[in-house]
């Protein structure tokens, strides 16, 4: 009651495909609508690309559908090892070791390397599973200013004065995925070396996307060799499913002993593993799936910004549009989602109150036509909006907008 009284409470809607066009029903709701879905993780639009679909289904039908245990009790498959080399290859790693989703993924990791005595410094806005990983491992946890390097060093330096014994770890995302910026990676990697700290980069919304071969931030930057371990995800551009960790050969089979997410869970089964594998290859053979979602993601920051959206962030294919607050969020959401188009509103916990706003993600499958529509729509809520006397809120996004 105290959530619904608060425009907090969360329900779930189900759609019928993975897009861009499916079919929404809503929590109460016996039919559902015809909508342009621009909220999902699927940036390629891979989720049901006829590769992906065949390799899964054929590996079904060789292997199975489950791995039927954990990987260290009956035997990793054939194909762990391929999309773990394959994955090892493409981000230029001694190895990689692939977890069941990302939140396991980070959890593990963090809390399998940092212990009582290490310090783990983390910008404040990181994914919850990351935080979650902070939490588990025991470690103390210095938090820092958002993207700012500034503020890294002076904890970095600060911990040095303290003669701190234990480990020092950085850990930010590349692209963070709610605010759609990124974090100044060519910096904090630097200040790593500087400060012997090691350095963990989440690129959940940067594999597939960024980089010229779609390795990720850390790909586009070539700073491969500064970034000690490298967490992306496989359910997100890659339209499979599960993650992993890409690093040397000593810290994956530490990994494989420490990380309990790992070790006690039953591995991911082979039809995920054959499409994660057909995904890979599709991204390399076909760049330009990246190519049309940059020039879908500009049609729209440019509509929105001339119609008197503001977006929080600009710069990826994230693009957080400020609303304000809860309640405005979600009927913000809800009148989009009468003229057809579904873009999800974020409330608190996962953005600051005063901050909510609708996390606008293109995907590359998405038509010239599609995006008209969807800016048709925007342009009709906030006409809709005016007349009752509502504003894009000024300032409230402060505490996450980026220095650039
Ligand atoms: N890290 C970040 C930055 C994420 O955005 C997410 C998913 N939203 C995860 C990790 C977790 O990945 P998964 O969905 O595979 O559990």
């Amino acid at each position: 009651a105290s959530l619904r009284r608060r425009h907090l409470l969360r329900k779930l809607r189900w759609a019928d495909r993975v897009g861009p066009r499916i079919r929404l029903r809503g929590p109460d709701e016996r039919y559902g609508h015809n909508v342009l879905l621009f909220c999902s993780n699927n940036y390629l639009g891979l989720a049901d690309h006829p590769e992906l679909i065949a390799a899964a289904r054929r590996a079904t039908e060789e292997f199975g559908c489950s791995a039927s245990a954990s990987r260290l009790i009956s035997g990793s498959l054939e194909l762990h090892r391929q999309l773990e080399e394959t994955l090892a290859a493409w981000m230029g790693t001694e190895s990689a070791l692939v977890f069941n989703s990302g939140y396991q993924a980070n959890v593990g990791l963090i809390s399998a390397l940092a212990k009582e005595g290490d310090v783990i410094f983390s910008d404040r806005l990181n994914h919850a599973s990351l935080i979650d990983g902070c939490r588990l491992a025991r470690a103390e946890v210095r938090v820092f200013r958002h993207a700012d390097a500034g503020h890294l060093r002076t904890l970095l330096a600060e911990s040095n004065t303290k003669g701190a014994k234990g480990k020092r770890i950085i850990l930010t995302e590349s692209i963070f995925s709610v605010d759609g910026d990124r974090a100044p990676l060519g910096e904090i990697a630097s200040l790593a070396r500087e400060f012997d700290a090691g350095l963990i980069v989440d690129e959940a919304h940067g594999i597939g996307v960024l980089g010229a071969k779609g390795t990720g931030l850390v790909g586009e930057l070539g700073i491969e060799k500064q970034v000690d371990i490298r967490m992306g995800t496989l359910g997100k551009a890659l339209g499979s499913f599960g993650a992993f960790v890409a690093a040397r050969r000593e810290v994956t089979d530490y990994l494989i002993n420490r990380a309990r997410s790992f070790i006690y869970s039953t591995a991911l089964p082979p039809a995920t593993l054959a499409a994660s594998l057909a995904a890979i290859e599709v991204i390399q053979k076909e760049p330009e799936r990246r190519k049309a979602l940059w020039e879908n993601v500009q049609v729209l920051s440019d509509g929105l910004k001339k119609q008197g959206w503001r977006l929080v962030s600009e710069g990826s294919h994230i693009m957080p549009v400020l609303v304000g607050e809860a309640g405005e969020t979600m009927a913000v959401t809800e009148e989009l989602l009468a003229c057809g188009i579904f873009v999800q509103g974020l409330r608190p916990p996962t953005v600051p109150e005063g901050t909510c706003r609708l996390r606008l993600t293109p995907m590359a499958t998405h038509t010239a036509g599609d995006l008209t529509e969807a800016l048709a729509a925007f342009g009709k809520v906030l006409e809709l909006r005016k007349k009752q006397n509502w504003t894009v809120h000024p300032t409230s996004a402060s505490t996450s907008i980026p220095p650039s």
